[in-house]
């Protein structure tokens, strides 16, 4: 199998499960995760109709960004980011999955303003469903019913929407690794629970929902995915590779 192959092959079970839905495929956006892989890979993506790459580090995807062309990709920032590569990240990134507190809110939104006054930087707003001690985001397992950490969600929601040079766009989460997909429909419902909950709030659009990987995206569209981040199914294992 080609990687070509491999993404028809992706998109084809991206537009059943959108389909079982009652959904468009044209809704689900298709971030291919090119971390740990070669320019080359890459480029073998773009090449066959790949418009969204992923990446989960600032200084590795620096290095390859710089390598292909302006504007060959639309580039999500889908990993922990630290508050001194804010500035990288806001030259590299279109979108940024992984805002997971106020102080890092704003940092960003101090490097987007000092670089381009005129933009507003898309981010997410990464949560921590299942309240994993190992996962980084906003915590708040089991979403809109835990009221303790909603309000604080909501208040941290609110301080990021006043933010001159951010836009929040919807929410990103990752889900626990287990066996079976169906295992985790739950955390997905629960984000987009929690978007339709903070839309309400807020009057803010929150149209993204950035939720499931290889192993489970065809159940996170189905609970509303507009956005799915897959690395193995187009790419293969990471293990053989380098460092995940
Ligand atoms: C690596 C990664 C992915 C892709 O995972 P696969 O299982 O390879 O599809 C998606 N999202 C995030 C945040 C990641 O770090």
């Amino acid at each position: 199998m080609t990687i070509s192959d491999n993404i028809a092959q992706v998109r084809e079970r991206i537009t059943s499960a959108a389909r079982r839905a009652g959904r468009s495929p044209d809704d689900v956006a298709l971030v291919a995760v090119t971390k740990t892989h070669s320019v080359s890979t890459i480029e073998a993506a773009l090449a066959a109709g790949v418009v969204d790459c992923g990446e989960n580090r600032v200084q590795e995807a620096e290095a390859k960004i710089s390598l292909l062309p302006p504007e060959a990709a639309r580039w999500h920032l889908i990993g922990n980011l630290q508050r001194n590569k804010a500035r990288r990240a806001a030259q590299l990134f279109d979108i940024v999955h992984s805002i997971d507190s106020v102080r890092l809110a704003e940092a960003l939104d101090r490097a987007v303003s000092e670089a381009t006054p005129s933009r507003r930087l898309p981010v997410l707003l990464e949560i921590n469903v299942a309240g994993e001690a190992s996962k980084a985001g906003f915590w708040v397992p089991r979403g809109r019913e835990n009221q303790v950490a909603y309000g604080e969600l909501r208040e941290a929601a609110g301080r990021i929407a006043a933010l001159p040079s951010l836009e929040i766009h919807g929410l990103m989460t990752v889900a626990p690794f287990l066996d079976d997909p169906e295992q985790v429909r739950w955390v997905f419902s629960a984000l987009r629970r929690l978007r339709d909950a903070l839309r309400q709030d807020f009057g803010i659009e929150l149209a993204q929902l950035s939720m499931g990987m290889s192993d489970d995206f065809e159940v996170a569209i189905e609970e509303g995915a507009t956005i799915v981040r897959i690395g193995r199914a187009i790419f293969g294992d990471r293990s053989t590779n380098k460092r995940e």
